[in-house]
């Protein structure tokens, strides 16, 4: 994750506005809530979230056509070992296969998962899209 450099404090020490300067750089949070009741989803740095082909940040493939997954950008999808505890329980009640994810306050579809087959990208690169995903359009996303 870019701007997280603690160690810049350990080389100015003293220097104490710089180091909480540099801790604020990291805390780069992401909160990401239900559109209908505004339960907290998750709450998490915003390194964590993944981008559609994970290496690929800006969506372009080799020829530099944007990706359609991209351009959409229907889906919030969350690295799968930085899940909020509720979306980890969910995954671990289903042994790892796969499922929807509902508000745990009001039920509402707000995302879901798929560590079985995963989901492919519709454009060129084919490549398997992160496993857990919230659904941009059911949930508020801030930073
Ligand atoms: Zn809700
Ligand atoms: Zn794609």
């Amino acid at each position: 994750m870019q701007g997280c450099r603690e160690e810049a404090g350990d080389r100015e020490i003293g220097l104490f506005y710089s180091f909480k300067y540099a801790k604020y750089q990291c805390r780069n949070i992401m909160i990401i809530k239900c559109k209908k009741c505004a339960h907290i989803l998750s709450e998490t740095e915003s390194g964590y979230i993944l981008s559609v082909h994970n290496e690929n940040a800006a969506g372009e493939n080799e020829d530099g056509e944007i990706c359609e997954t991209v351009a959409e950008n229907a889906e919030v999808f969350i690295h799968e070992d930085h899940l909020p505890e509720w979306v980890r329980a969910e995954v671990e009640e289903s042994q790892w296969t796969k499922g929807k994810l509902k508000c745990p306050k009001c039920g509402l579809k707000v995302g879901s998962f798929d560590f079985v087959s995963g989901t492919r990208c519709k454009c060129a690169l084919n490549s398997v899209l992160p496993s857990v995903h919230f659904i941009r359009s059911k949930v508020d996303v801030k930073s």
